[in-house]
């Protein structure tokens, strides 16, 4: 089926430097020439080169007028992005002459590309495998840096290569089963179920760490789901706003103010912080307020950091003993808010009611004292272990994270084949099955290359 010819503006759509009106697809090249007038008027469709950048004015044909100077280049099939025919107009980035452009091009007879079209259609015609395609929008998506660190590697292919490497391990046991099953005479299964046990286990490890990262990338990917909680009054507000560095948070002198729940998000260091402000966690008989508390005890139980908040100016009270219940076996933070003030809350108080190696720092929200070691704290506390590993892949893709619980589920089940004694035609359904949710990943079907493998591998003689 011939395809539609499909385009829409490559960069961002706000006022810049340079914008790109991306075309791909069969009638690429003649929309192009229909709406452009080189510089050379010896340039033609019929001598044009590809990967060339020629100079001239986008016209809109219709009125005869000249819209933009710009620069346009062919990229021949299957040598461009998406394997199509391509061209792109690069013309000046005002975003009301991009529009102006890419309304040309419709007229002309392209449709508007859907979001990620360009990108479907590269990964249609094998021009990228799907986690690789994933990755380009998780780099179009990223908020941060270590975010577009990891959809650069991603792209780069590191995770399909891992996954093609586990993917080629399996294959290759498989084949080897079905044909020892079928040659008996020539292959011998003797000793075999050890020998997989342990190759096996080399694979679970690395399954294992593969999906442990995914806490990691969750964390890189959408930002440390951080609450600030503390006694009404604390200063939690005052610290959120001092934090982020805007009037966001009301603060007043009356305790109970911050009803219900402000989200924040903000940068600290390489990483995202989605913090979420919550009325001071505390038993009460105002309705509205419970509210406001139930959810901080909510949102306290799967936020992955606690910023805890004391007023210490004031003692401790049943109320700070109420919260650390909560917060107890989470990572918290706690910060002795108010050292500007006269302190009556000592580290060693806070210490005793957590444990020993809670971390504590004094900050005054109010002259902006402790911030900046607050932040250095949360880059320890999370990112350490990630910036040293660079070179890690890490899994920032819930389907991702899913095809290898399930890959690693299937090999748990052949293991437990081999542990029971069971005959070994009963593990290839469950490398298969492994095989087959690795394959997912990279999107590959399972049975094309699986006849193929059992018959490049392993030579039947007959
Ligand atoms: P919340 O109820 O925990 O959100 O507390 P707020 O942020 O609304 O602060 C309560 C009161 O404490 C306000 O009057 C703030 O100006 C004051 N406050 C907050 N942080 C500090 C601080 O570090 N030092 C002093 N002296 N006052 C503070």
């Amino acid at each position: 089926m011939e395809k539609e010819t499909i385009a829409a503006i490559a960069t961002g759509l706000s006022d810049s430097g340079v914008g790109i009106i991306r075309i791909s697809g069969d009638e690429a090249l003649n929309i192009g020439l229909r709406l452009f007038k080189f510089k050379n008027n010896k340039i033609s469709g019929e001598n044009i080169e590809s990967h060339k950048m020629y100079y001239g004015n986008v016209i809109d044909s219709f009125l005869d007028k000249v819209v933009d100077e710009a620069l346009f280049v062919y990229m021949k099939s299957p040598k461009s992005y998406t394997g199509e025919d391509v061209v792109e107009i690069q013309c000046h980035g005002g975003v009301f002459v991009m529009k102006k452009i890419l309304e040309l091009v419709i007229k002309q007879g392209a449709r508007m590309a859907e979001p990620g079209e360009f990108t479907k259609r590269a990964f249609l015609n094998n021009k990228l495998d799907l986690s690789r395609a994933e990755a380009v929008m998780d780099l179009i998506h990223s908020s941060n840096e270590m975010a577009l660190k990891s959809s650069v590697s991603q792209l780069r292919g590191d995770l399909s290569l891992k996954i093609r490497d586990l993917r080629e391990k399996l294959i290759y046991e498989i084949a080897f089963i079905e044909s020892a099953l079928d040659d008996p005479e020539h292959i011998s299964l003797d000793g075999y179920s050890e020998d997989l046990r342990d190759k096996l286990n080399n694979i679970i490890k690395e399954l294992n760490k593969l999906i442990n990262s995914a806490t990691d990338g969750r964390l890189i990917k959408e930002g440390i789901k951080t609450v600030i909680v503390g006694k009404p009054n604390a200063g939690k507000s005052s610290l959120l706003n001092a934090l982020i560095g805007e009037d966001r948070a009301i603060v007043t002198d009356i305790a109970g103010t911050t009803r219900d729940t402000l989200e924040e998000t903000f940068r600290c260091k390489d990483i995202t912080l989605n913090i979420i402000d919550t009325a001071g966690i505390r038993d009460t008989d105002d309705f509205v307020e419970r509210i406001g508390v139930d959810k901080a005890k909510k949102f306290a139980a799967d936020a992955d950091l606690v910023l805890y908040v004391v007023d210490s100016s004031v003692s401790l009270d049943n109320n700070d003993k109420d919260i650390i219940e909560v917060i107890k076996d989470k990572k918290t933070i706690v910060l002795l808010n108010k050292s500007d003030l006269d302190t009556l809350v000592s580290e060693t108080e806070i210490k005793e009611l957590l444990n020993d190696d809670t971390v504590i720092i004094k900050t005054s929200a109010k002259e902006s004292v402790g911030l900046d070691e607050l932040e250095k704290c949360i880059e320890d506390m999370f990112f350490s272990g990630i910036i040293n590993s660079n070179s890690e892949i890490v899994i920032t893709n819930m389907r991702h994270k899913e095809a290898l619980m399930e890959a690693l589920s299937s090999l748990n089940l052949v293991c437990g084949s081999i542990d029971s004694g069971l005959p070994e035609d009963f593990y290839s359904i469950d490398l298969m099955s492994a095989y087959a949710s690795l394959g997912r990943i990279i999107g590959e079907a399972v049975e094309d290359d699986l006849v193929e493998n059992i018959f490049s591998k392993f030579c039947m003689g007959k």
